[in-house]
């Protein structure tokens, strides 16, 4: 049998991939990647720069390993089929809406059948359901489902693919007009596997204890590497035995996941129907302080400045300025989902959108409305040492720790002898948290009747 294997940006490795494993098994390969304008296009990727830096270190290891071609998937993918004679076209499925439309498309034009494996989360999407057979809406019970995990099953080895000598080559950052970011991660599979590996023998270890610190690198920074599948999943699941904590985290992915599967509408709409309609800002000076991260706040500053420097934030800081903007700004979450989505390395849709619901409060599980994060309070608990706001803040780095997280309470003369003039090297709190705390509660209860 002759199969083409369709790579897609989810599962760029060779490790795990059960399609490619099965196409293997079964007879001759042919391994496809498509540069789709959709996303190569260069001035769709300066969309995307740091998701497209990845993207492309993946591809360049992957490449001569497979047949790189230009076009539209929904086009390319069907003609190849038929000028190739493949008896059937195989790849992971998506759970992200958009991809769910291309694969249906891509089924209909085909002449063969197009068979999808599951990979991208640990079980498949819709497999957890309640007594009534329905989703779960909240994370707790979905969780305990989580016996289930005994289905999981092992990861599959490394597939051993022949050089390829056909196609196109892999576009540079370059070639799209973009420019190398040093200070991201390194992509592929390989990098990928280091992480894995390095996160086990170390952080993995202390992560139920230390994985809030701001200020410590704790946690395993394995997040792009689930999102552009160079691990997979059950890999990663089935390294960290014993790691309950971090295990959770996997199974908000899969929860994150699940809703989208079941609510595609989320990435358009509060999923809780009494949200919809809040009546957002519209606070340009605000997201213009936010979005730059000069709000005032060290560390929602912090935060955004990380966005921009390493495309990445740590996920309490995340929580921590999602919530200043969507609740003392009282700005629309999905602008800041959708400038996340343009910065995050890891960006994607399923955790982001969770994420962002949750924070704003209209999630299926979201933070109670009442509970309304306070900066200060949060930075001086997570970033004790004052090194994460030191970094990424710089103009900070000489005020004495106690003023750190709010230094428009230090004395004038502390604050001059750190070099720090409020409203001119660092600028004033944009707004007072107790009051924007106040603003947004009325608001949200008047909305919520
Ligand atoms: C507003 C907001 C936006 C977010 N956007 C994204 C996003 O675009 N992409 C993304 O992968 N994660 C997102 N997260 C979740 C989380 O912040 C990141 O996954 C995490 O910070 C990545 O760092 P890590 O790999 O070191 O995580 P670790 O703490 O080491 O966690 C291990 C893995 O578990 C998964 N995970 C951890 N926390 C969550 C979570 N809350 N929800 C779903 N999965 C989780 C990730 O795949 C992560 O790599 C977001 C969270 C918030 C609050």
């Amino acid at each position: 049998m002759k199969t083409l294997v369709w790579f897609r940006g989810k599962d760029l490795r060779l490790r795990d991939h059960a399609p490619l494993r099965d196409a293997l098994e079964k007879g001759e390969v042919v391994p496809l990647f498509v540069l789709d304008p959709y996303f190569f296009d260069p001035v769709r990727a300066r969309e995307l720069p740091n998701r497209m830096q990845y993207l492309l270190d993946a591809l360049h290891e992957l490449e001569d390993r497979l047949i790189v071609v230009k076009g539209k998937s929904v086009e390319v993918v069907p003609k190849l089929a038929r000028e190739w004679k493949v008896d059937r076209v195989v790849a992971h499925r998506w759970v992200e809406p958009f991809g769910r439309e291309r694969d249906r498309q891509v089924a209909e034009a085909l002449h063969v059948p197009f068979e999808l494996f599951e990979g991208e989360t640990l079980l498949p999407p819709g497999t957890l359901r309640n007594g009534s057979g329905e989703p779960y809406s909240i994370y707790t019970p979905f969780s305990r489902s989580w016996h289930l995990a005994e289905h999981i099953g092992a990861a599959l080895p490394a597939a051993r693919l022949p050089p390829q000598k056909n196609g196109t080559k892999v576009p540079t950052l370059e070639d799209l007009g973009l420019t190398r970011n040093p200070q991201l991660i390194q992509g592929g599979e390989k990098a990928a596997q280091a992480r894995l590996a390095a996160f086990v023998k170390g952080p993995g270890k202390r992560y139920a204890e230390l994985r809030n610190r701001l200020d410590l690198a704790e946690t395993s920074r394995l997040s792009a590497d689930l999102k552009f599948g160079t691990l997979s999943a059950r890999q990663v699941w089935n390294e960290t035995e014993g790691f309950d904590t971090f295990r959770n985290e996997l199974v908000w992915r899969e929860y994150a996941h699940s809703t989208l599967w079941d609510h595609p509408e989320a990435l358009k709409t509060p999923l809780r129907e009494a949200w919809r309609n809040f009546p957002f800002r519209d606070d340009r000076a605000g997201w213009t302080a936010w979005s730059t991260g000069t709000t005032g706040y060290p560390v929602v500053d912090a935060a955004q400045r990380q966005l921009l420097g390493e495309g990445f934030i740590h996920n309490r800081a995340r929580m921590i300025t999602a919530s200043f903007l969507t609740r003392d700004l009282m700005i629309d979450f999905r602008k800041g989902e959708a400038w996340f989505m343009k910065w995050l390395v890891d960006g994607d849709w399923a955790n982001n959108d969770a994420g962002w619901q949750w924070s704003f409060g209209c999630g299926l599980d979201a933070q109670p409305y009442f509970r309304v994060f306070a900066p200060v309070p949060q930075g001086e608990k997570f970033d004790p040492t004052g090194e994460y706001v030191r970094r990424w803040v710089p103009e900070l780095a000489r005020v004495p720790q106690r003023w750190l997280h709010s230094p428009w309470l230090a004395p004038p003369l502390e604050l001059m002898a750190a070099g720090v003039k409020l409203g001119s090297s660092y600028p004033h709190p944009i707004v007072d948290h107790a009051d924007a705390r106040q603003r947004f509660l009325s608001t949200i209860k008047r909305h919520l009747g």
